[in-house]
């Protein structure tokens, strides 16, 4: 989802900006101290704590008299998809069904989804940490075509993160793409590609970019 679908900058904006704003004002201290003070208990927990991964838990934790809800509805207008998006979803979805794997919680991914109304090309959703798992490890994939009913064959993935994306997937069998948006090589690496039209053509032949 977050580099391969939607741009990550909204990820940042609501825990490197919003949270500590909202601190800042609670606490009637400088916005800077609270950026401050914020990161370094997000270190204290640590991204291998599932707690590290829900507002909800965040915004009790620092006592702001808010949910995470009316903090992801007031800011689903900073959620940007890539250019490239619509028109992979728009043609894939044509010859393949189309499913979510991420590591992100459900209320993060279900924001995001809303935006361009892309979950309407989605049939399943998928959430590691949902799942109570930290990374899209082997377990994860495994869960993910059990649940679908597939083996690992037949699924096709695509991601930006070159060991949680693509070196994992591979390890159980699916057929894995890393996607390397900032790459300046005609070809990253073996199934890699620098953008979703690059993927579509892999899969489907013919201008991936018509649409
Ligand atoms: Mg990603």
């Amino acid at each position: 989802m977050d580099g391969t679908l939607v741009k990550p900058e909204f990820n940042d904006l609501i825990w490197r900006e919003v949270i500590p704003e909202l601190y800042a004002r609670k606490n009637e201290i400088e916005i800077e101290e609270a950026k401050g003070f914020i990161e370094g208990e997000y270190d204290k927990i640590g991204e291998y704590d599932l707690r590290w991964y829900s507002l909800d838990f965040w915004l009790g934790y620092f006592r702001l008299n808010v949910r995470e809800k009316e903090i992801l509805g007031e800011y689903a207008g900073k959620v940007s998809v890539y250019p490239d998006v619509l028109s992979t979803l728009e043609k894939l979805s044509k010859n393949y069904q189309l499913v979510i794997a991420s590591c992100m919680g459900n209320d993060f991914i279900g924001i995001k989804l809303r935006k361009r109304n892309i979950k309407k090309y989605f049939k399943r959703v998928f959430s590691a940490v949902s799942i109570g798992l930290i990374k899209k490890e082997e377990s994860f994939y495994l869960a993910l075509c059990s649940s679908l009913n597939i083996k690992p064959g037949e699924l096709i993935h695509i991601g930006d993160h070159y060991e949680f994306d693509y070196l994992v997937p591979r390890q159980v069998g699916i057929r894995a793409f890393y996607l390397d948006r900032n790459s300046d090589k005609q070809k990253v690496s073996l199934d890699g590609v620098r953008s979703l039209h690059d993927f579509t053509r892999y899969l489907c032949g013919g201008e991936g970019n018509s649409g």
